[in-house]
């Protein structure tokens, strides 16, 4: 009852999507059930795909019209779908805000990766990142993160007509900072992780960051999955103009904490990813810089080719120079390996997502006018 003696009416249903098993735990325990029905449901929404209480057979009827009342399993709405030619997929989803996030899958021969968004925009604008150019919007819930890979998960299966793992790996890698918005991505991984959702190992949920030093060693202490970062640049002049971030966390502090990361792992490495810039990254001191660097970090590198969008002006190194560039860090011992570029035909190469409706229309355009050409 509030001051004016009116009983207020609270419309807003519990969205059980985002509640981990400790969560969905304590939500049954305080209304009154045995903790295990949190497991049981989780099992209908994730391993089932069961979103409509009703059909939770191994609850009973008043559980079920009671969840129906009080609760949600709510997810982005699918705006669009596109399948590139090389077998990439990319959604467009929207979320509450009038908001859009993008999100990638890619299937390889022995596995495939979802590519997975942690915030509408993002905050750190490096200079060659689409996202960037579009600024921050908010950060999305746990409920947002998690559902990308429910829906993937569905859809895929459709796609390939099986309920195999067609998702084997998940990586932080769409929009956004995901240390930026900690605590929902970390719960989020958590679900992937957890065998009531969707079990996979720490090793296949990779979390990518442009640097954000003291949420790394956080991040070790919660929910240690496998690492990137996001370097670009092997000096802290270079790096400065590509990832601002770089002026509050600069690479000596940064590799401190990669060190500190991996330091009771004995086998782990960071992946170290770096776009190829022409002219500005890619000189051989470049090379040897970073194989420099490299010595002090169990690590891998992994060159990605500058993906272009409107109004940029970089431009993607030649094979050439980026081959020249990975035969510096091979011959200096380093791990070194070239990112294939996927799904270039529907923009959803890394670096290119952003999920504004009005930009993805004007996108949409362009693919069919694209298309149109080069269609006899
Ligand atoms: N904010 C996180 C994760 C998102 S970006 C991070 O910075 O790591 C995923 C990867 O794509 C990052 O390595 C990012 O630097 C890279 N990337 C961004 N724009 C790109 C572009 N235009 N071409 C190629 N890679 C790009």
């Amino acid at each position: 009852m509030n001051d004016f003696n009116v009983e207020v009416v609270t419309t807003a249903k519990t969205n059980l999507m985002g509640l981990d098993r400790v969560a969905m735990e304590a939500f049954f325990v305080a209304m009154g059930e045995k903790a295990f029905r949190a497991t049981q449901v989780l099992k209908w929404i994730h391993h089932e795909g069961v979103t409509d209480f009703s059909l939770m057979t191994n609850l009973s009827k008043t559980l079920r019209s009671t969840l129906a009342e009080t609760c949600e399993v709510s997810l982005p709405d699918v705006v669009s779908d596109e399948l590139s030619q090389d077998g990439t997929r990319k959604w467009l989803l929207s979320v509450p805000g009038k908001s859009a996030i993008e999100m990638v899958f890619i299937p390889e021969d022995t596995r495939g990766t979802l590519c997975v968004s942690s915030q509408v925009g993002c905050t750190l604008n490096c200079s060659f990142c689409a996202t960037g150019k579009q600024g921050y919007n908010r950060d999305l819930t746990t409920a947002e993160i998690i559902g990308q890979v429910w829906l993937a998960k569905q859809m895929l299966a459709e796609q390939y007509d099986t309920d195999d793992r067609i998702v084997s790996n998940v990586v932080m890698m769409g929009m956004g900072e995901p240390l930026m918005n900690f605590e929902n991505v970390v719960t989020a991984m958590q679900m992937m992780q957890d065998d009531f959702c969707f079990g996979l190992s720490k090793r296949r949920v990779t979390l990518s960051t442009a640097g954000v030093v003291p949420k790394i060693d956080l991040l070790k202490e919660v929910c240690p999955v496998s690492l990137a970062v996001s370097l670009h640049a092997p000096n802290d002049e270079l790096r400065n103009t590509l990832v601002p971030l770089n002026k509050k966390y600069p690479i000596k502090e940064l590799l401190e904490a990669c060190n500190r990361y991996v330091s009771d792992s004995a086998r782990s490495r960071i992946t170290f990813e770096y776009v190829m810039l022409n002219g500005i990254n890619d000189e051989l001191e470049h090379a040897q810089q970073l194989a420099d660097l490299m010595k002090t970090v169990p690590a891998k590198v992994n060159l990605i080719p500058f993906n272009s969008f409107d109004g940029i002006d970089y431009v993607r190194s030649s094979n050439s120079r980026i081959n020249r560039f990975r035969d510096v860090l091979h011959d200096n011992g380093v791990i070194v390996t070239v990112r294939r570029t996927r799904g270039d035909d529907i923009d959803a190469a890394c670096g290119q997502l952003a999920g504004d409706v009005m930009d993805r229309t004007r996108r949409s355009e362009k693919i069919r006018q694209k298309r149109a050409e080069t269609t006899p």
